[in-house]
């Protein structure tokens, strides 16, 4: 799958700071194009050193950086593209820490390049669901057996953090790190990306049970009475969603602060949403440098 572009072919395609710079140029502009200042059809080249390029007839200049996530970093391009190849290359992601390691750079360095990375793997569009939706909460962090507890709503509740998971079978998958399970919050998230012409389906959980008042055609599975698939009712994608997220949040992480576990999720949702993306996974996001490029200063701090 993903894995057809191996670390060989990386290096050769983006080895140096000079060819991930022209692939970027190669997003935003085409090889001619007629230059803001002369206005004749021209080339562009590279300025040696610096990351503009000038036009062939009159030297005005243009900065293919300019608005990304790289345009104040002084690490190489190709740093940051290996940073980027590894996390779309691992199926859980990797930590700040590996990152450090892998690519000799300080911590703080490091961190820094993964949260702006994850802004490009942040969820962008909001089209609604259409098909057979799961919908299906779980626990992150805290004490005790998540699921267990599911159904009590109790003290213990309090030291976990809530994903919402909303997943269409053989389609894209939303997580929301949202307050509480209750009613509310839940049916909130519904009607943000589930259409009503989809066909939802839940555990027994009574936070679903009035959806079909807000005109959705809803089954739930009883889990209680052991009984977890009933032709096509049940919520397996969604339950094995979960598990490949706890396995790299308790895995890769180890911890997840509540103020990050939106963007861990957006991370893991964004690789599981582009996991069959033709031309792979990594040009999907490159593209994204670009298309982040005219929002970008309201989402980093
Ligand atoms: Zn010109």
């Amino acid at each position: 799958m993903n894995n057809k572009f191996s670390l060989r072919q990386f290096r050769r395609k983006y080895g140096t700071h000079e060819q991930c710079l022209e692939a970027i140029k190669r997003i935003c502009y085409p090889d001619e194009m007629n230059c803001d200042k002369c206005k004749k059809l021209s080339i562009f080249y590279p300025i040696k050193g610096r990351t503009a390029y000038t036009c062939k007839y009159c030297g005005y200049q243009i900065y293919p950086l300019a608005g990304t996530i790289f345009e104040k970093s002084t690490t190489p391009l190709d740093l940051w593209f290996f940073a980027m190849y590894l996390m779309v290359q691992t199926r859980s992601g990797i930590s700040a820490k590996q990152l450090e390691r892998m690519l000799g750079v300080t911590y703080k360095t490091a961190w820094r390049m993964f949260r702006q990375i994850r802004i490009l793997m942040a969820e962008m569009g909001d089209d609604m669901l259409t098909e057979i939706v799961e919908i299906d909460e779980t626990f992150v962090g805290g004490k005790g057996k998540n699921r267990a507890h599911k159904w009590i709503q109790g003290v213990e509740e309090k030291q976990k953090e809530v994903l919402m998971g909303i997943v269409e079978r053989n389609g894209k998958a939303y997580i929301r790190h949202i307050p509480t399970t209750g009613k509310w919050a839940l049916i909130e998230q519904i009607q943000k990306y589930v259409s009503p012409k989809a066909r939802v389906i839940t555990d027994e959980f009574l936070g679903y049970a009035s959806i079909y008042k807000y005109g959705y055609k809803h089954d739930s599975v009883n889990h209680r009475s052991q009984q977890y698939v009933l032709g096509d009712i049940h919520t397996q994608t969604i339950e094995s969603f979960w598990s490949g997220l706890k396995r790299g949040i308790y895995g890769v992480y180890r911890v997840v602060s509540k103020k990050y576990l939106q963007a861990y999720a957006d991370e893991y949702a964004w690789r599981y949403n582009n996991r069959k993306a033709c031309g792979g996974m990594f040009n999907i996001l490159l593209k994204q440098v670009v298309n982040v490029r005219a929002i970008q200063p309201s989402l980093i701090k």
